[in-house]
C-alpha cells in the first residue's frame, strides 16, 4: 500500500516486498494483502471527506490537543473517537500509547523549539489505532497520510503493534512538521532527507524523554515494533546503517548504505528514500556523539534549523551545508565537528 501513494509509511516497501517472500505462509499472505491493497488510497479519501469534522475539532488554542480514534480493524479513517485531550486512560493499550507518545512529541517540539504542534499553530494531533486493510488483514505498518497518523497492529510474528515505539510515533509526526517547513519532495535525495529528519527527531524525542547522552544512547529505530529474534535489532540503525537486520528469514538484510559511495540509484522505494537516509543518518549520529552531551541540546538544534532552511528540492550536499552553517552559532568547534561527520560519509562541505 505504501508503494503507490504519496504517504509516509514507517516500514519501507523493500521490507514489505521481502515479507511477501517469507517462508511463513501467513506472513506472506498478509504482506501480499498489504502490497496489493488500495487501503491508503481509500484512507486518504476517507480522511478528506472527514476533514470538515476534523477541522472543527482543531485545537482552539496553541495548547496540546490530542484525539485518538479506533479504526476497529478496518481501513476507514479516522474511526471512532476513543480518547481526547485530558480524558482518562482507556482499556486499550494501543490507544493509550498513541495518546502518550503523541503528547511526548508535542512536548519535545514545544519545550525545545517553542514550536506549537506540527504547524506551529496548535494543530490537533490525530491518531487512529487498529488500522487495517479493507478485508481486515492487520497492517504491518504505521503512516502519516498528510492529516493524521494511523497505526497497524502488526502480524505478531515479525511485527508487533506500531504504537509500542516512541520513535516510530515521533518519526511519523515529524513528517507532519516537515510538511509545514522544508516540505522535502518525497523521492530521491530530497525524499531520503525527508526520511532522515523524521528519524532524527524520532530518536531525539526518545533520547530527550529518557534523558540519555549521545555517547551511550541507542541509535536503533523501531526495535520495539519487532518481535525479538537474533537476526533483527530494529528497522534502521542510524549510527551503523545496513546492520539493523541480517539474513533474517522474513526481513532479509538491511540495505541501507553508510557512505555516499554506496548510494542506491535505482527506482525502488521512490528512488531509495528509506534506503539512502542511512547516509545523512550516520552523519547526524557521528556529529551528535562528537558534540558530546545530549544529542538534542546542540546537534538537535542544528538539525532543526537546517530543516527550516531547506526546501523541497534540497539534496544531501544542501543539507550538509545547512547544518554546517547552523552549527556556526554554537562555535567553531561545533562547526568543525559537523563538517567532519559529513566527511566521514563522503560528503565534503
Ligand atoms: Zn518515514
Amino acid at each position: 500500500m505504501c508503494n503507490r501513494n504519496p504517504i509516509e509509511c514507517f516500514v519501507p516497501p523493500y521490507i514489505t516486498e521481502r515479507l511477501a517472500e517469507s517462508p511463513d505462509p501467513e506472513i506472506r499472505r498478509r504482506a501480499i494483502a498489504n502490497l496489493a491493497s488500495a487501503a491508503a488510497v481509500r484512507a486518504v479519501r476517507e480522511i478528506s471527506q472527514a476533514m470538515p469534522t476534523l477541522m472543527a475539532s482543531m485545537s482552539p488554542s496553541r495548547e496540546k490537543h490530542r484525539l485518538v480514534y479506533d479504526a476497529g480493524g478496518t481501513d476507514v479513517l479516522p474511526g471512532k473517537l476513543v480518547r481526547s485531550e485530558g480524558q482518562a486512560k482507556t482499556a486499550d493499550r494501543a490507544a493509550n500509547e498513541a495518546y502518550a507518545f503523541s503528547g511526548d512529541t508535542y512536548n519535545y517540539f514545544a519545550k525545545v523549539f517553542q514550536r506549537s504542534s506540527l504547524d506551529d499553530k496548535g494543530m490537533s494531533l490525530i491518531s487512529s489505532v487498529h488500522a487495517a486493510e479493507a478485508d481486515g488483514t492487520a497492517l504491518d505498518n504505521a503512516f502519516w497520510n498528510g492529516s493524521q497518523m494511523a497505526y497497524g497492529d502488526g502480524d505478531g510474528t515479525v511485527f508487533r503493534r506500531f504504537t509500542r515505539s516512541l520513535e516510530v510515533v515521533g518519526h511519523e509526526l515529524t513528517h507532519g512538521v516537515e510538511s509545514f517547513t522544508s516540505n522535502l519532495a518525497y523521492h530521491g535525495q530530497s525524499g531520503a532527507l525527508n526520511e532522515h529528519f523524521a528519524d532524527v527527531f524520532g530518536i531525539l524525542i526518545r533520547q530527550w524523554k529518557r534523558g540519555e547522552k549521545a555517547a551511550t544512547a541507542s541509535w536503533v529505530i523501531g526495535a520495539a515494533v519487532l518481535v525479538p529474534a537474533p537476526t533483527r535489532r530494529g528497522i534502521r540503525d542510524m549510527e551503523e546503517p545496513g546492520t539493523a537486520f541480517t539474513n533474517d528469514p522474513h526481513l532479509g538484510t538491511d540495505p541501507q548504505p553508510a557512505h555516499i559511495s554506496k548510494i542506491y540509484s535505482g527506482s525502488r522505494d521512490r528512488g531509495g528514500v528509506h534506503i539512502n537516509s542511512g547516509i545523512p543518518n550516520r552523519a547526524f549520529a557521528l556529529a551528535a556523539k562528537s558534540l558530546k552531551g545530549k544529542a538534542w541540546d546542540v546537534a538537535g538544534r542544528i538539525w532543526y534549523n537546517a530543516m527550516l532552511a531547506l526546501n523541497e528540492a534540497s539534496q544531501f550536499l544542501d543539507c550538509a551545508k545547512a547544518t554546517v552553517e547552523a552549527a556556526r552559532t554554537h562555535g567553531p568547534a561545533a562547526k568543525k565537528a559537523v563538517a567532519a561527520a559529513w566527511k566521514k560519509v563522503g560528503i565534503t562541505v
